[in-house]
């Protein structure tokens, strides 16, 4: 029998779990989905059912929980999510088991995997960040991922890239988030084209000329900010992740060749693809789960290629 942590990753849509053993070992994995319509008690009541669900199907009791949820978090409260209507819900309404329980926040949660196991292991300061839906970092400061001093740090994905630019659903102008993300390319081509619903892969592998000037100004507003980015904080890598980074040498190689332009007096850092994947977020939960155990040691072992557990879904 061998001991195990329940892992969670709450994401807008879906919600993935895990149970994560002491050598990273994926035990067994599930996801369901994130019933957000129902309002923020019954995302919370979802997520209690879950856990409890995903601990039968282990050998024994957990040791610990751990829980990577969006907006504005503490170790021991979701304090903000604007999408799924949360305020203040301490961690142990998350679950009625007995046993210790720590949240994260989402993608701070994801460069914590990709800090002690992943793409940046070893390293104590780099930007981890995932371009999906949307776009945040994960800000590795030595060691450590860190959350500024009121937890918004890293939102990378409203930096203002073109002043007076686009409106974004924040409010502001021109953020990185309006031209970069997954979301946006597929969006502004559309728009532009005259088309619905295409898909940001389309996109970037498309030799239309209006394709070529939506993906041309991601890759611009990309750079722009990780220039900013590796201007202020001296990062030694930059770790791209999420559904937009599979695009693979489409994406690395233009933002790449522009950031290293950009940079007049300094070397660019290197831009690696991230090692964990979509599973960052319910390993990092795992590494806060077997932190609230007691076991904070555990991790640098793990190996990087452990997303082959068996999974329902
Ligand atoms: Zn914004």
């Amino acid at each position: 029998m061998s001991s195990f942590v329940v892992a969670l990753d709450v994401g807008g849509t879906s919600m993935k779990g895990g149970l994560v053993s002491e050598t990273g070992a994926v035990l067994h994995s599930e996801r369901r989905p994130t019933p957000r319509a129902e309002g923020p008690d019954a995302v919370v009541a979802a997520i209690r059912d879950f856990i409890s669900h995903l601990a039968t199907a282990g050998d024994g009791t957990p040791e610990g929980v751990g829980l990577a949820v969006p907006g504005l978090v503490s170790e021991t409260a979701a304090n903000y999510a604007a999408n799924l209507g949360w305020r203040d819900v301490p961690a142990s309404d998350f679950t009625s088991l007995d046993v210790p329980v720590l949240l994260g926040h989402d993608v701070r949660t994801g460069g914590l995997a990709e800090s002690v196991f992943g793409a940046g292991r070893g390293i104590s300061d780099f930007l981890f960040l995932p371009i999906g839906t949307g776009i945040a970092g994960a800000m590795i400061i030595e060691g450590a991922p860190y959350g500024g001093s009121s937890g918004w740090g890293g939102e990378i994905g409203h930096v203002p890239v073109f002043p007076d630019g686009e409106q974004c659903a924040c409010g502001q102008l021109g953020c990185l988030e309006t031209y970069a993300s997954a979301a946006s390319v597929g969006r502004r081509y559309s728009l532009r084209a005259g088309l619905e619903g295409v898909r940001a892969e389309q996109v970037v592998s498309s030799d239309d000329p209006i394709a070529i000037e939506v993906w041309d100004e991601a890759v611009e507003a990309l750079s722009l900010a990780l220039a900013t980015y590796t201007l202020l904080l001296d990062p030694s890598l930059i770790v791209l992740g999420g559904g937009l980074s599979e695009a693979g040498p489409a994406l690395f190689d233009p933002v790449r060749t522009r950031l290293v332009k950009r940079l007049t007096f300094r070397d660019a850092p290197p831009l690696v693809p991230a090692a964990l994947g979509v599973d960052a977020g319910m390993l990092g939960a795992a590494l806060l789960g077997w932190r609230a155990a007691g076991r904070p040691d555990l991790g640098p072992d793990w190996s990087a290629d452990v997303r082959s557990a068996p999974s329902v879904s």
